[in-house]
């Protein structure tokens, strides 16, 4: 693979959301034999589903992640109060859709603003994981900051230690891989999540695809280890259906991080609208340059060296509390 820089791995991320959004929609809630059935495989951005989209029209998963991404801008950095309202101003603006913890939790925030609630049984979704890129981006070279941005914005609206692992595993991938990290490294962060939270076993793979943030990142982590290219990944994953959106925007996220922009489908990038395209660049060149203030910044994989490897492995999994039910 040739020499990628951390702004082709980070755009690569951010558009590889958008795209495996928009892909994966088409198919989300169908199971994998519906799948199968109406489209063979399903690798073309061709809109329509449940949502009735255009071809290459992003959904929540790509608008939460763009309003978040807008906050951290906006506040040059972070403010929690910023990226509450951004998700109100989200919501306000009619999306082709939002799911029902994320709602639930915006609308808790505009009544009583407050920024969450004690941990919650159902409040395990994939809601807050699938939008996590932007603190990602903006913290490269901040664990504290990436950590406690991270658990924040999940928080308000989703409070739940598998979704917290989830998304500081996740982070932590997208991390390793942006600084130009091979998926054997991956392995260590993985070790890591399963010793703190076994229910996140990926293989063998459970074989479920629902909205539930464990079944979601399992789905994730399958494929990424089966497959070598952007576009097998996010084939693979929207083609096992469930929440093929969300998965879809996952696997999109750690397939950019690891094989560049350029690694993409072109006709997936060219279906997306261009206004979103443009703002996801914007967005992006935004979140590097607040990762450039830190004092050693990672800036090119060169930062695969076992140094800033180290500094990308973090510990914190620990103090999470532990219900084990979903
Ligand atoms: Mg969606
Ligand atoms: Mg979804």
């Amino acid at each position: 693979m040739p020499e990628l820089s951390l702004r082709d791995r980070a755009l690569g991320a951010y558009l590889g959301v958008a795209v495996g959004d928009a892909l994966g929609a088409t198919v989300e809630f169908m199971t994998a034999s519906e799948i199968k059935a109406e489209y063979g495989v399903h690798r073309h951005m061709t809109g329509g589903g449940w949502l009735r989209l255009k071809p290459g029209q992003v959904t929540d998963d790509t608008g939460m992640c763009m309003a978040l991404a807008g906050a951290i801008l906006q506040s040059d950095g972070w403010d929690l109060r910023t990226a509450a309202d951004a998700f109100v101003a989200w919501m306000a603006s009619c999306p082709v859709d939002i799911g029902n913890t994320c709602r639930r939790g915006i609308r808790r925030y505009m009544f009583d603003g407050t920024f969450g609630t004690q941990p919650r049984e159902d409040q395990a979704g994939n809601g807050a994981l699938m939008r996590n890129l932007p603190v990602v981006l903006s913290t490269l070279d901040d664990e504290n900051a990436f950590i406690e941005r991270s658990r924040a914005q999940a928080h308000i609206t989703h409070s739940h230690a598998l979704s917290d692992a989830a998304i500081l595993a996740t982070g932590r991938l997208t991390r390793l891989l942006l600084a130009g990290g091979s998926l054997g490294e991956c392995r260590h962060v993985l070790d890591e999540l399963i010793a703190g939270h076994p229910q996140f076993r990926f293989e063998p793979w459970p074989g479920r695809t629902s909205g539930y943030v464990v079944d979601t990142l399992q789905t994730v982590l399958h494929a990424l280890f089966r497959t070598d290219s952007f576009e097998a990944l996010v084939v693979e994953v929207v083609n096992r259906g469930g929440d093929a959106d969300t998965t879809g925007a996952i696997a999109g996220q750690l397939g950019g991080a690891l094989y560049g922009v350029a690694g993409i489908p072109k006709a997936w990038l060219k279906q997306l609208n261009p206004a979103i395209s443009s703002a996801i660049r914007r967005q992006t060149e935004g979140l590097l340059a607040l990762s450039s203030r830190s004092p050693t910044p990672v800036s090119s994989p060169k930062a695969s060296s076992a140094a800033a490897r180290g500094a990308l492995f973090g510990s914190d999994l620990g103090n999470l509390p532990l219900p084990t039910t979903r």
